[in-house]
C-alpha cells in the first residue's frame, strides 16, 4: 500500500491576518501549522498503513517555512516527504498549484490511494483536490467521513461521503483521490521519539523543472484567476438588544417584526 498526501501549510486560524494593502493573507510573523484537515488526512493514511502495511508520503507545494509543515507528517508517521519549492510557484491559483502538485505525484510513483484535506482554512475553495484528480483522471471521494472498505488486491474502495442531509455510501477503483472531513478519525499528536525522527529525514525540493514543467505553465504566470481586489465589507450597524424576561422579550420582539411588517 503506498498512499500519498497532500498538505498545505496555512497561517494558525487563531492568528490570522490579513493584509489588505498587500492584498494576502499574512504569512510572515504569524504562527504557521499544517491545515487541519490535512492533519486528518495524515492521519488516515498513517491508520492504513499501521493496518495494512506498506508506506506514506507527504508532498506539499509551498515557501521554504512548509518544511516544518512536511515535519510535522513525518512526525505523525509519514515515511517519506517531497517539498515543491521553486520561486516560480509563487503566486498560484488552485489551478497552477493542482498541475504542479498533480506533475509531483506522477514522480513520486505508483500509489492507491491520494489524500487530500477538504479545504484549507485559508484560501478555503475546496478546488485543489478534484483539479489533480481531473489531472491525474482519477476517481474523487470527496468530503470522506469514514472508509469502510479498502482492497488492495482487488483495487476497490467503498467511502462514505457527508452530505448536509445524511451519508452516501460510494464504491470506486483505486487508485483513488480522497479528500476527507473532520468527522473521519482523531489526528494523533506526534510523539517525541517521532519528532526526533523527522528532523533526520531527507527531504527533497523539486524545482518546476525537475517536474518537467516550465516557470510559464506555473505560479502567477500559469494562473487562470487574477485576485482583482481583497476588501473588508463595511461593519453592520448594531442592532437594538430588548430588555426584560425572555418571555416578555420575546413578545416585544415578536411585535416590533410585526410592526415592520417583517412577519
Ligand atoms: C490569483 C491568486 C494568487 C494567489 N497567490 C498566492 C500567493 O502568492 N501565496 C499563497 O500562499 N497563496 C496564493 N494564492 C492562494 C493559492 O492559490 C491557494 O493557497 C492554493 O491554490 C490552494 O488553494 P486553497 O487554499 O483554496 O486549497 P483547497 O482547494 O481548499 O485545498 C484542498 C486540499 O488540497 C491540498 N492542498 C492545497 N494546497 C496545497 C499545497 N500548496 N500543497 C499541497 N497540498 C495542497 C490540501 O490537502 C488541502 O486540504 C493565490 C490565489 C489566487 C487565486
Amino acid at each position: 500500500m503506498h498512499a500519498v498526501v497532500c498538505i498545505q501549510q496555512v497561517p494558525d486560524t487563531q492568528e490570522l491576518q490579513v493584509d489588505f494593502n498587500a492584498g494576502a493573507i499574512k504569512r510572515g510573523g504569524v504562527p504557521l501549522v499544517v491545515n487541519p484537515f490535512d492533519e486528518f488526512a495524515i492521519e488516515e493514511a498513517v491508520r492504513l498503513k499501521e493496518k495494512h502495511g506498506g508506506n506514506v508520503t507527504a508532498v506539499t507545494l509551498g515557501p521554504p517555512s512548509a518544511d516544518e509543515a512536511l515535519r510535522t507528517a513525518l512526525a505523525m508517521g509519514c515515511d517519506g516527504a517531497v517539498h515543491l519549492l521553486d520561486e516560480a510557484f509563487d503566486g498560484g491559483d488552485t489551478w497552477a498549484t493542482a498541475v504542479a502538485l498533480a506533475k509531483a505525484v506522477e514522480k513520486v510513483g505508483e500509489y492507491d490511494v491520494l489524500f487530500f484535506g477538504k479545504a484549507t482554512v485559508d484560501g478555503d475553495t475546496g478546488q485543489v483536490a478534484p483539479r489533480v484528480a481531473a489531472l491525474l483522471e482519477l476517481p474523487m471521494l470527496n468530503f470522506v467521513a469514514k472508509i469502510d472498505e479498502i482492497d488492495f488486491d482487488a483495487k476497490a474502495v467503498k467511502v462514505e461521503r457527508l452530505l448536509e442531509t445524511g451519508r452516501e455510501v460510494v464504491r470506486a477503483p483505486l487508485p483513488a483521490a480522497i479528500s476527507v472531513v473532520k468527522e473521519i478519525n482523531e489526528p494523533r499528536y506526534p510523539s517525541l521519539l517521532g519528532i526526533r525522527k523527522a528532523k533526520k529525514v531527507d527531504v527533497p525540493t523539486w524545482d518546476a523543472a525537475a517536474l518537467g514543467l516550465d516557470a510559464e505553465s506555473v505560479g502567477s504566470a500559469g494562473s487562470l484567476c487574477k485576485m482583482e481586489r481583497l476588501y473588508q465589507p463595511p461593519a453592520r450597524a448594531g442592532g437594538e438588544i430588548v430588555p426584560g424576561e425572555p418571555a416578555d422579550a420575546a413578545k416585544a420582539v415578536a411585535e416590533k417584526l410585526i410592526d415592520q411588517g417583517i412577519i
